[in-house]
């Protein structure tokens, strides 16, 4: 695969219809989707992960049983996206990430951050709705990590952990050059490994996971337990990852050590899976990376402290390269490549 190249400003770019439509192998794109606590995004991508169109919603903040909001926003989306489609570019099929956990069988999702969505059938709903071909499921932190295997950090890495740090923290592995998805597709869900066994309960039910410690989420509960105001204050501050890390940036020793203790939870967690599957390298990325150094460096730290065996001496820790289009990119590649089987596959096509 070639090198991506994003073009975040194609949309006003001309880009002239040529005589007669193209080979639809060579110019077709996917329709790329990547559903977060936070954001819906989609966008029109190409075999070689180029972003062509792209376009994102809100999350909706559904009460229980609102299921068909959040639906019926995702679909709104996509009907915007296929609308934007070039004239004589096939659209191959659909990429569908999705925030875990899932069931790529049974075309299910279940985010642990959309509680309107339980055993959600999105890909029914996405492929009725379309009547495209083929939909892929997966979780988005194997999109990402595909992603930034196929085109970004990771390219040219046979060992890899893909880190999402954001609401919550999501992973994804490639081992011995291919992505792994599990049986469920659920593979490399670093965030869900457990680092204190006393420790507070997680969202997933269980107790004590990376996520608990290391999610941009925690590490605000943390440092607001501990006495941290948001810029703003009383005045109406608000109290998120991008607050805590501009704290951080100013000095403020308690963000700071929130970050620190979150980045020292999150180096566990990685090099508990570096031990078990023998990794070359680790992509963080999602959200909160964009705090850069302010949480690279002590997770670094942190990391280096950790390593023991040999075998763990060559791991490299190192942000995500494609940013917030990770996961679209990972999504339009996985559909392109026609991998893994797709969760539907479209009767009329
Ligand atoms: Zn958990």
């Amino acid at each position: 695969v070639e090198a991506c190249n994003i073009h975040p400003d194609e949309d006003t770019v001309s880009d002239p219809r040529p005589a007669s439509p193209p080979p639809a192998s060579r110019d077709a794109l996917a329709l790329a989707v990547d559903v977060g606590g936070t954001t819906l995004a989609a966008g029109l991508v190409d075999a070689h992960g180029r972003v062509h169109r792209r376009g994102t919603r809100p999350t909706p903040v559904a009460d229980a049983g609102g299921a068909a909001t959040v639906t019926g926003a995702l679909l709104d989306l996509l009907d915007d996206m296929v609308a934007t489609a070039p004239d004589g570019r096939e659209l191959v099929g659909v990429g569908l990430a999705c925030a875990g956990p899932l069931d790529a069988v049974a075309g299910t999702v279940s985010p642990v951050n959309i509680p309107a969505w339980r055993a959600e059938p999105l890909v029914d709903h996405v492929g009725d709705h379309l009547g495209l071909g083929m939909v892929y499921l997966v979780n988005d932190a194997i999109a990402m990590t595909v992603g930034e295997h196929g085109c970004g950090a990771a390219t040219g890495e046979d060992n890899v952990l893909g880190v999402v740090v954001s609401t919550g923290v999501g992973g994804g592995l490639v081992l011995d050059g291919d992505a792994r998805l599990g049986p469920s597709g659920n593979a490399g869900h670093v965030g869900h490994t457990v680092v204190e066994l006393d420790g507070e309960p997680c969202p997933c039910g269980g107790r004590g996971c990376v996520e608990t410690r290391a999610s941009a989420t925690a590490m605000v509960r943390d440092a607001l337990r501990r006495g941290w105001v948001p810029r703003g204050g009383s005045a109406g501050g608000v109290a998120d990852g991008r607050a805590l890390a501009t704290a951080a940036a100013a000095g403020d020793p308690v963000a700071l050590a929130a970050i620190d203790r979150g980045s020292h939870a999150l180096a566990a967690g990685i090099m508990s899976a570096a031990a078990l599957v023998d990794l070359d390298l680790v992509v963080v990325g999602g959200g909160f990376a964009a705090a850069g150094d302010l949480l690279f460096a002590p997770l670094q730290r942190h990391v280096d402290a950790l390593r023991g065996l040999s075998f763990l001496e060559r791991l490299r820790v190192v942000p995500a390269a494609l940013g917030p289009d990770a996961g679209l990119v990972g999504a339009g590649l996985i559909a392109h490549r026609r991998w893994p089987a797709p969760s539907r596959r479209a009767s009329s096509a």
